[in-house]
């Protein structure tokens, strides 16, 4: 890729489908839908600026690389990565849910060394942590409101949106960790050495998510 390229990582679904509004009102539009095409790496109407279209989950470490200039993540993903290498200018204000303790009703009762299962390791050690709880956290990579259902937990922390999944299995919200949405999030070189390609990425972006507001 030319020097000068800006490379852009996003992941697919509700993000890419969240943030492709917001891009074309910066001028950035992607020649290939990525639901369709097998390229990994997607041309846009600007000879300057490609997509890359990566795992949620790895969105963080293309751009604290510097593979990718910038990036749009979730926060969630954001506290799991720990967010070093990079710089998050901006709350994209989309795919906006809340990150919560959840399990039976009766759970929020329960004596003694709570078993969690959740994906999110990290942020789960460290939200217990904080509050001088001893707990022991099974790492699962999926359907995490199966595991009190089957007493492989006592909860889950999860992402919750509509509440729904959790009623459909029983389950109820016990606490609130955290307000999530998407950021954009940019490498820190990238940002001294395209700055001003960067900057203006990031003013348009500025401008299309206030006026959504
Ligand atoms: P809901 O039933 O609307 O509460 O949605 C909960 C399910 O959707 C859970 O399995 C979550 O992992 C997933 N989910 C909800 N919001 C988001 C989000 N913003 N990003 C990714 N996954 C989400």
């Amino acid at each position: 890729m030319p020097e000068q390229t800006l490379t852009i990582a996003l992941s697919k679904g509700r993000i890419y489908k969240d943030t492709l509004p917001l891009l074309a009102e910066a001028g950035i539009e992607p020649k290939d839908d990525p639901e369709t095409s097998r390229k990994l790496i997607l041309d846009t109407n600007r000879d300057d600026v490609k997509l890359v279209v990566i795992r949620a989950t790895d969105v963080p470490t293309y751009v604290q690389y510097g593979a990718a200039d910038v990036g749009v993540s979730g926060k969630d993903v954001l506290m799991e990565h720990g967010g070093e290498g990079l710089y998050e200018p901006l709350d994209l204000n989309i795919a906006r849910c809340r990150l919560m303790v959840a399990g039976r009703p009766e759970a929020a009762a329960r004596a003694g060394r709570l078993r969690v299962a959740t994906k999110f390791v990290n942020t789960t050690r460290r939200y217990y942590a904080e509050q001088g709880k001893q707990v022991e956290i099974i790492k699962l990579y999926g359907s995490m409101e199966l595991a009190p259902l089957v007493g492989l937990s006592d909860c889950i922390v999860d992402l919750v949106d509509t509440g729904n999944t959790l009623k459909a299995n029983g389950l109820v919200p016990l606490e609130h960790i955290a307000d999530i949405s998407s950021r954009l999030v940019v490498n820190k070189a990238s940002m001294k050495m395209k700055s001003a390609r960067v900057k203006r990425l990031l003013k348009d972006l500025e401008a299309a998510v206030a006026r959504r507001a």
